[in-house]
C-alpha cells in the first residue's frame, strides 16, 4: 500500500522510516518532511492545512493511508477531511482530539468515567482562581486549557508561583485564547511513565512504556522542554503496573469516547503518574509522542502499516503487535538557547548515517548544499539499540560524542533513573 505521513519533525521521521520497512508498505510520501526523510519516504511540499490540494494529491496518487503525525492538524480536523473524501486515516477527528486540545474536556470526561488522575478546578475568573490555591495550598500546578507546546504548565511550589502563573495566564494573556481558561490540579508525586496504544475505535493495544526526560537540564532541573530524551522499555511500568493501566485508564477512556459519539482511532498517548495510588493521569496526548516514538518503533516487531490500516478501519488484533525483547535509548541534540529561543542555520558536523544498532532520527535540520545546519530547537535524536538499556545508552552516547554543531546542547542523564 502507499502511505502518506503528516509532519515533518523527528516523530514523522520515525515513522516514515519504521512505515518504509513495513512488508505491506510499497511507498511513503512525506508531507512535507524534511531533506533527511528522503532515506524513507518522497516528499512531497504541499501545505496541509490547503486540505484541497491534500486531498487531490492523494487521490491522484492513489494513497490507500494517511498518518497524521503532529496535533495541530488533528486538532484543526484534518482526519474529518480525509475522511470525508474517503481516505483512511490513523488519527483522531478533531471532536477526539479535544482530549489533547482541550485540558478541560479531557479533566471532565476522566471525572465523569472515573479515570484516575488529579483532582482539579477550572477557572476563567483570576480571584475564584486565588481562592481555590489558598484552600488547597502548594505544591499545585496551574495549567494553560488549549494546546501551549507544552510550556503551558506551571508546576508551583509555593502559593504565590502559582498565583503569579495565573495572573500570567488569565490577565496577562501570554498564551492567547488557549490561556483565557486555566485548569489548577493538585500535585501529584511520583515518576512519569508514557504509554502509548494503538486504537481503533473499540479495541486497544498497548505500546511498549517509555520515559520521557522533559527539563532541558540534568536532575531535571530547568524549564520544561518539548522532550530531551527517552528510553524504553521503561521498568517503572512494571506489566502489572502496565495491566492496571490499562484497564483503570485506556480502555476506560477509548470506551467513554465511543460512548460520547465521538470513537477515538489512532495513537492514544497517555502520560502518567505511577503513585502510591497506582498509575494516574497527568496528560493525554492524541498522537504519538515526540521522541518517544523514537525509541518506541525501532522495538515493534510486526508490520507497522499493516498495523496502522487496522486502526483506521476499525480491524485491529492484539496479535498483530509484538515487541522485541531489547531495549532503545534516545539522546536529544538542542540548539542553542532552546527551549526560550532557538539558534538556526548552525553546521551539524560528524557521522549522521543509520547503523543497525544506531539510528538519527532529525526533528529540526535544514540541508544547505551537502551538509546539514540546525533548523529549530529540538535539532537531531540520536537513538542507540541493543540487547539491554545499558547497551542501548551507550551506543546512542558514543554516537553523540562524533556529532557537534555550534552551542549544541544535550541531557548526560537519559535513562538515569532506570537504574536506580
Ligand atoms: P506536553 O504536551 O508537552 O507533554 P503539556 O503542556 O500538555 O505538556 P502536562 O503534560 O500536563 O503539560 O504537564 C507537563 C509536566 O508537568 C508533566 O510532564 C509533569 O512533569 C508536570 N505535571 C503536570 N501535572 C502535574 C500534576 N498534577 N502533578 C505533578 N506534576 C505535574
Amino acid at each position: 500500500m502507499k502511505v502518506c505521513v503528516i509532519g515533518n519533525g523527528g516523530r514523522e521521521h520515525a515513522i516514515a522510516w519504521r512505515l518504509s520497512i513495513s512488508p505491506s508498505v510499497e511507498k511513503v510520501y512525506a508531507v512535507p518532511g524534511s531533506a533527511a526523510m528522503k532515506n524513507c519516504a518522497e516528499l512531497v511540499g504541499i501545505d496541509w492545512s490547503h486540505t484541497d490540494h491534500l486531498i487531490r494529491f492523494l487521490k491522484d496518487n492513489k494513497v490507500d493511508l494517511v498518518v497524521v503525525g503532529p496535533e495541530a492538524p488533528l486538532v484543526a480536523g484534518l482526519a474529518d477531511a480525509l475522511h470525508e473524501a474517503g481516505i483512511p486515516v490513523f488519527g483522531p477527528s478533531k471532536a477526539a482530539a479535544q482530549l489533547e486540545g482541550s485540558k478541560v474536556f479531557a479533566k471532565d470526561l476522566m471525572k465523569k468515567y472515573n479515570i484516575p488522575t488529579a483532582a482539579y478546578g477550572v477557572f476563567s475568573n483570576v480571584d475564584e482562581a486565588k481562592q481555590f490555591i489558598a484552600k488547597t495550598g502548594a505544591p499545585i500546578v496551574v495549567k494553560a486549557d488549549g494546546l501551549a507546546a507544552g510550556k503551558g504548565v506551571v508546576v508551583a511550589m509555593t502559593v504565590e508561583e502559582a498565583n503569579a502563573a495565573v495572573d500570567d495566564m488569565l490577565s496577562g494573556n501570554r498564551f492567547g485564547e488557549a490561556g483565557s481558561t486555566v485548569v489548577i490540579e493538585e500535585f501529584m508525586e511520583g515518576e512519569e511513565a508514557s504509554l502509548l496504544a494503538f486504537v481503533d475505535g473499540k479495541t486497544v493495544v498497548p505500546m511498549i512504556a517509555s520515559q520521557d526526560h522533559k527539563r532541558i537540564f540534568d536532575g531535571d532541573k530547568g524549564p520544561n522542554t518539548g522532550g530531551m530524551g527517552t528510553y524504553a522499555p521503561a521498568p517503572v511500568l512494571t506489566d502489572a503496573l502496565r495491566d492496571e493501566a490499562m484497564k483503570t485508564i485506556l480502555e476506560p477512556m477509548v470506551a467513554a469516547m465511543a460512548k460520547e459519539g465521538m470513537p477515538y482511532v489512532g495513537c492514544l498517548y497517555a502520560g502518567l503518574m505511577i503513585t502510591n495510588e497506582g498509575p494516574k493521569v497527568v496528560e493525554f496526548n492524541a498522537r504519538f509522542g515526540d521522541p518517544e516514538t523514537q525509541v518506541v518503533l525501532p522495538l515493534l516487531e510486526g508490520d507497522l502499516g499493516q498495523i496502522m490500516m487496522a486502526c483506521a478501519t476499525g480491524t485491529l488484533q492484539s496479535n498483530m503487535v509484538k515487541w522485541k525483547d531489547s531495549s532503545a535509548a534516545c539522546v536529544i541534540l538542542a540548539s542553542k538557547g532552546y527551549p526560550e529561543t532557538s539558534s538556526k542555520g548552525d553546521v551539524i558536523l560528524g557521522e549522521l548515517v543509520q547503523y543497525d544498532t544506531s539510528i538519527i532520527f532529525h526533528s529540526g535540520t535544514k540541508l544547505e548544499g551537502d551538509h546539514y545546519v540546525t533548523n529549530g530547537g529540538r535539532v537531531l535524536g540520536v537513538v542507540g539499540l541493543g540487547k539491554d538499556l545499558r547497551t542501548a545508552l551507550d551506543r546512542a552516547y558514543e554516537r553523540v560524542d562524533h556529532i557537534t554543531f555550534k552551542g549544541m546542547q544535550y541531557r548526560k542523564d537519559i535513562g538515569a533513573k532506570a537504574f536506580k
